[in-house]
């Protein structure tokens, strides 16, 4: 990663874990799902109100790093408004970019501020982290009762 890239990841994240988007639990919601990553310790809880096969809120809370944090935050702004067909394309891109080899160019024009989080493919370890609302979120529309582990 060069070292614009570089800055504007950490510059990123810290502002999301400064100012969450979508952060706390949501009084109405008809889809929610609890995510656990053991390997860092981040506990997210997701909560959606999804109507016509669009998803009308999400918000979520829990307690982790900063890199699940931040894609928490992305993610429920970015998924707001969305259909269902729509987050899952997206779910399939994010997750296609943070496993991606590293020397694989992002797409700039498909993530959009979503790519900063490429950013993780320098540190293996932090891949579930930004993985993790992703998982909750996915397990969520699909109704699964249990706790979503990365493990
Ligand atoms: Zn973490």
């Amino acid at each position: 990663m060069d070292n614009d890239l570089r800055e504007l990841y950490q510059q990123v994240i810290l502002d999301h874990n400064k100012d969450p988007k979508n952060f706390g639990k949501l009084e109405k919601c008809n889809h929610d799902s609890e995510g656990y990553n053991p390997l860092c310790g981040d506990r997210i809880h997701v909560y959606l109100q999804v109507e016509d096969g669009v998803i009308k809120d999400i918000r979520f809370e829990g307690s982790g790093c900063a890199i699940s944090k931040a894609s928490a935050s992305m993610m429920t702004t970015l998924l707001k408004g969305k259909t269902l067909e729509e987050a899952e394309k997206l779910f399939a891109e994010f997750q296609q970019m943070i496993t991606s080899d590293l020397s694989k160019p992002v797409d700039l024009s498909k993530m959009g501020k979503l790519a900063v989080l490429a950013g993780v493919r320098e540190f293996p370890s932090r891949i579930k982290c930004a993985g993790l609302p992703w998982h909750t979120v996915k397990a969520a529309l699909e109704d699964k009762d249990r706790v979503v582990s990365t493990e």
